[in-house]
């Protein structure tokens, strides 16, 4: 029989609700269930107080920032293993509770230039305000050289939205120009790709991959700011002086020897020496069938890097199963942070308070409520620090490249980056509304806490995709991310955006992220205990959660449960 996603969808949400009217009305409970009394010891082991007691180390100016590969670091996971081992868990690697991230920073010569000639002549560009340049590549030099252009469009390849800007095109050894989003954002259109919503298309991370896996020679991307969510300073900024990546063993010599971005005036410039007109092309892009465009121009462009190799761990810990230990649920933070700064007049720690040792305590608080109970789960609980998440997802990626748990057998990954700071809300944002089925299990806990679930209010700024469950949702993983409401309990909605804007503005990545120990941890309490529930009902649960029919993820979600039939 075939049974379509509603069909598979409907009985479970029903079977949610029982439970979750049975946690009001002790006793009503049905006889598969657990009962919630153990549930309700094991909430309560969640408290504010543990929260600020981990903040407050984690983010102390003796933890340097949390550092990949600082003293920082060797402090975090030592007191990261030391907790699991006192809590009883399991090392979460063999023997082992850390996981080797080999990491290389390479650090671009910002005298590179980028040359165009063709079309009308030969122009000239200047590195920082009109491009920007790097290479994944871990070599010292990289370069094109007369590499022909062409313009891909978007350059996605998206077999579920039907569309594919490389179709019957070879762009080895050539330089191919992005565009950044996706055409659904550019139209509005709600049956292109996913409307207005970012998709995984849409960001600049899969563009040069894409371009990578096409044998592209250089990529670049044109920077918008409305697209792109952010202005060109943004762009200038962030990807100027050292970048860590991973170390593949072919040295990144896969990706693209020259990636970068342009700013929008350079990309009217290059399309008007081809004879192109920029902006009738954007238009064109986002069309279906959209072909194309060779450029009849050539790149030139040569970068030297300063390499330096480090290493990084990632920690894991493990509460096994009872019955079904070879299936995992996993809870994940970063517990990396931007380190020290010593070129920095003043405040040279960036403490990373909120971002995110209030993740890594909320995973300690997770995994002290876990192992309360009288009988573990029915499936293994994976508790997950990465590392080097502000250096791009960095532990994540390497994690879901070099797995120890098969992607097949995680049930779904539960992700914490920053926790509320601001006391009790009366809702709670998911971050990717309506991607996943966990969306349900999460809506069903807040409704035993009396909480409403809200989309997120930017879908178009692509938040589900900048932090690292975004890893592992690659994987077909399916993966739950939210965000602290904004309706406070006490003072409303303003005041609760208002609080959560003067974070992003004064605090977000600046020094001055530090700890306050009159921070009101009510709000974040609910939400672990929140996490605590959809857990605690995926792990005594036998069926896998999927990600919604039509979404980027599901393709790699249905091939691993294939296989695994
Ligand atoms: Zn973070």
């Amino acid at each position: 029989m075939k049974r379509t996603t509603r069909d598979r969808y409907f009985p479970l949400i029903s079977a949610l609700i029982v439970v979750g009217c049975a946690a009001c009305s002790a006793g009503q409970a049905p006889v598969e269930t657990p009962s919630d009394a153990p549930l309700d010891a094991a909430l309560q082991t969640i408290q504010g107080d543990d929260l600020l007691a981990v903040v407050k180390t984690l983010a102390s100016d003796e933890f340097e920032g949390r550092g990949p590969s600082s003293p920082g670091e060797e402090m975090t996971i030592n007191y990261l293993r030391d907790e699991f081992i006192r809590m009883g868990l399991k090392p979460g690697n063999g023997e082992s509770f850390v996981q080797e991230v080999p990491l290389v920073a390479l650090t671009a010569d910002p005298s590179v230039s980028l040359r165009i000639d063709g079309g009308s002549g030969t122009s000239n560009y200047e590195y920082g305000p009109e491009f920007m340049a790097w290479s994944k590549r871990v070599a010292e030099k990289t370069a094109i050289d007369g590499s022909e252009m062409v313009f891909v469009g978007y350059g996605a390849v998206a077999p579920e939205y039907g569309w594919d800007d490389y179709a019957g095109l070879d762009v080895k050894g050539k330089t191919v120009v992005i565009l950044v989003n996706d055409p659904g954002f550019a139209t509005k259109d709600e049956s292109l790709f996913n409307g207005n919503a970012m998709t995984y298309y849409g960001r600049w991370t899969y563009k040069f991959e894409e371009a990578a896996r096409q044998g592209a020679a250089g990529a670049f991307i044109v920077h918008e700011t409305e697209p792109a969510a952010y202005p060109w300073e943004v762009v200038e900024g962030s990807w100027r002086g050292e970048q860590f990546s991973l170390v593949s063993e072919d040295n990144n010599m896969s990706r693209a020897a020259i990636e970068g971005w342009v700013t929008l005036d350079t990309a009217r410039s290059i399309f008007e020496q081809a004879g192109l007109d920029y902006d009738t092309l954007r238009d064109q892009a986002s069309e279906r069938g959209f072909k194309a465009v060779p450029m009849k121009l050539k790149a030139s462009a040569s970068l030297k890097n300063s390499i330096r190799r480090s290493t990084s761990n990632n920690v894991f810990a493990l509460l096994p199963g009872r019955e079904r230990p070879d299936e995992y649920v996993v809870y994940m933070a970063h517990w990396d942070h931007l380190g020290r700064d010593a070129t920095l007049d003043g405040d040279q720690i960036y403490n990373g308070a909120l971002d995110n040792a209030t993740g890594v305590a909320c995973l300690l608080d997770l995994a002290e409520a876990f192992v309360s109970l009288d009988k573990a789960p029915a499936r293994s609980i994976l508790f997950f620090a990465t590392t080097a998440e502000e250096q791009g997802l960095l532990g994540s990626a390497f994690y879901a490249e070099t797995p120890i748990y098969p992607a097949a057998k995680t049930v779904a990954a539960i992700n914490m980056d920053g926790a509320n700071i601001w006391g009790k809300m009366r809702d709670i944002t998911i971050v990717g509304y309506g991607m996943s089925e966990l969306d349900d299990y999460l809506k069903e806990a807040a409704a035993a806490q009396g909480r409403e679930v809200r989309p997120d209010p930017e879908p178009e700024k692509g938040f589900y995709y900048r932090s690292d469950h975004f890893e592992l949702a690659k994987k077909g993983i399916p993966a739950l991310y939210t965000d602290s409401g904004i309706d406070s309990a006490e003072h409303g909605e303003e005041w609760g955006l208002a609080q959560r804007d003067a974070y992003t503005t004064e605090r977000y990545h600046k020094p001055s992220d530090e700890f306050d120990p009159n921070w009101d941890m009510a709000g974040a309490v609910d939400d672990v205990r929140l996490f605590f529930r959809v857990g605690y009902r995926l792990a005594n649960e036998s069926r896998f959660p999927n990600w919604r029919e039509g979404t980027e993820f599901r393709a790699a979600r249905d091939a691993t449960m294939a296989r695994l039939r």
